[in-house]
């Protein structure tokens, strides 16, 4: 497995936000992680990324315990953030946004600018002048100058304008047939279903549900997901 978590627990000082956490995603897998609003998703992310690290439980990136790790370090391992809200530089330029985060690896800026040729029209402006589809590009395109192992992706697509919203799916569909590893968090259930190979749904801090999209039927939408 390249990302396993087990049991995690979590906590906002003394209020409790996960429960139970378990999920594993393997290598070249997508795996869309999915629940009502408040259930916990972005606490996990947190989690694994050493935001807000897990009280009990464990977290295992390629077969290391990076449960108390500091995010600094996790991210060298190879793990990518898309955070909820974007948070590029503001006043750097889009450039040097891309930059300030490369590492060595097969994405380069080049591969970046081809992915969302917008970016590269935009270049030179700072990163706030930008709008939110073109921030959330720079987001991924930050990310991806990593060059992770595992992306995750939190709310990919949310607050966005239908046209930048199919760009962005366009984008993560391509990176899934590079067999990039990725972990999204999504509303639009026609455009994650089909481009994930798993789902894990949270309720109320706890996993509740694994299974393939296929599987995910109406009962089970209804249940965890449904408003
Ligand atoms: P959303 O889609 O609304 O972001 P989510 O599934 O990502 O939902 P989380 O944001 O992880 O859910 O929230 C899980 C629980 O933790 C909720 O009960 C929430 O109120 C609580 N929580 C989240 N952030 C904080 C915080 N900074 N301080 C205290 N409690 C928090």
């Amino acid at each position: 497995m390249l990302l396993q978590i087990e049991q995690l627990e979590t906590f906002y000082g003394a209020s409790q936000a996960l429960f139970g956490v378990d999920l594993s995603i393997a290598k070249g897998e997508v795996l869309a992680l999915m629940g009502r609003n408040g259930m916990g998703k972005t606490t996990t992310i947190s989690s694994v990324f050493g935001l807000n690290p897990a009280k009990r439980g464990k977290v295992v990136f390629n077969g290391t315990d990076i449960t108390k790790q500091k995010p600094y370090k996790i991210a060298r391992l190879g793990l990518g953030l898309v955070p909820e809200g974007r948070r590029c530089f503001p006043n750097l330029t889009v450039n040097e946004n891309l930059l300030a985060s490369a590492r060595h690896g097969e994405w380069t800026i080049e591969g970046v600018r081809k992915l969302f040729p917008r970016l590269e029209e935009r270049g030179q402006q700072s990163a706030q002048t930008l709008s939110g589809g073109e921030q959330q590009m720079l987001a991924v395109g930050r990310a991806l100058m990593t060059n992770p192992e595992l992306i995750v992706l939190d709310e990919a697509t949310e607050g966005l304008a239908p046209v930048i919203r199919q760009e962005i799916w366009k984008a993560i569909r391509a990176l899934k047939n590079t067999g990039q590893s990725i972990i999204v968090v999504d509303k639009t259930l026609s455009e994650l279903l089909p481009v994930a190979d798993q789902c894990v749904i949270l309720e109320k801090g706890v996993t509740v549900w694994r299974g393939t999209p296929d599987n995910l039927d109406a009962d089970v939408q209804e249940r965890y997901l449904g408003v």
